[in-house]
């Protein structure tokens, strides 16, 4: 019997899983196309947010699967959402891609406040004007520097909220790892003396949405997934991010070794995946 077939619904991380920058992990499409033709619900997770879920989800089909938008969760729109609600009537400064400022300004698609209205206030500040923002927002991005670190320094002395789309210390890319959101994250902690709250991954917020997508948050289907008739796993290849997530989600867990972690790695982390892979392919075999 396959791994795979021990269950019913998979989240699947899509960063050294799926794919490795822009390459394909070996067999990993052909492996997917294989689990969703045989019925497995499946949801793509990511605490990559530079990128819009339907962005991913055209990546995904353009690789041959059958991958809707709302079958893709990311940090990024977790985050806009949680930045919006907590800057209430305030406005946000967002350290991160054009994608996620644009995540940000979408989810206040809700009818605005009329006394924001009338004010016409910006949601998402631009430059120095982000030295009076009530939401600092970070996410590892190519043009930091350090005028947002300073402009969000400011901020956070004003007493700012504090949140990042996770601490992922880099990003696995062809040729060595990139630094990530945590690289970036510990130069506005360091600087500010505060501590972040995390919106992605391993953090509850973004396993809360990818269950909701993956049709697993109606009472009745809680339910089951407790009384393990729904049986659901994550999938990822970082254990301080998928795996510890996933436990605490009550999921099971399955460490692929085709990105952020080596074999050696996972065999000294303190925490124990319920499954270790070489890849997603593996799930099949
Ligand atoms: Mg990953």
């Amino acid at each position: 019997m396959a791994l795979a077939d021990e269950f019913d619904g998979f989240l699947i991380d899509l960063d050294g899983v799926v794919w490795v920058g822009r390459e394909p992990v070996h067999g990993s499409i052909e492996a997917l196309r294989e689990l969703m033709e045989g019925g497995k619900e499946v949801v793509f997770v990511t605490n990559n947010p530079e990128r819009h879920p339907a962005t991913y989800a055209e990546r995904l089909r353009k690789a041959g699967l059958d991958a809707q938008p709302q079958r893709v969760v990311t940090a990024g729109t977790v985050a806009a959402r949680l930045a919006v609600e907590a800057a209430g009537e305030g406005s946000i400064f967002v350290i991160g891609a054009a994608a996620l400022k644009e995540m940000v300004e979408n989810a206040r698609a809700v009818p605005l406040p009329r006394t924001m209205r009338e004010r016409n206030r910006a949601l998402v500040l631009e430059g120095d004007a982000g030295r009076e923002a009530d939401v600092v927002l970070v996410s590892g991005h190519r043009g930091f520097d350090y005028e947002e670190l300073l402009i969000a320094t400011l901020a956070l002395q004003r007493d700012a909220a504090l949140l990042a789309t996770s601490r992922d210390p880099t990003l696995p890319m062809p040729g060595g790892a990139w630094p990530g959101t945590g690289a970036v994250l510990a130069a506005v902690e360091t600087a500010s003396g505060r501590t972040a709250t995390i919106c992605g991954k391993p953090e509850r917020h973004l396993f809360e949405a990818a269950l909701e997508a993956l049709g697993c948050r109606s009472a009745a289907n809680e339910k089951a997934r407790e009384q393990r008739s729904v049986r659901v796993a994550m999938v990822g290849d970082r254990i301080s991010s998928d795996i510890v997530g996933g436990q605490r989600a009550g999921l099971a867990t399955v460490l692929v070794l085709s990105g952020a972690t080596s074999r050696e790695e996972a065999g000294r982390s303190a925490v124990r995946p319920g499954h270790v892979v070489d890849d997603l392919a593996a799930l099949l075999r």
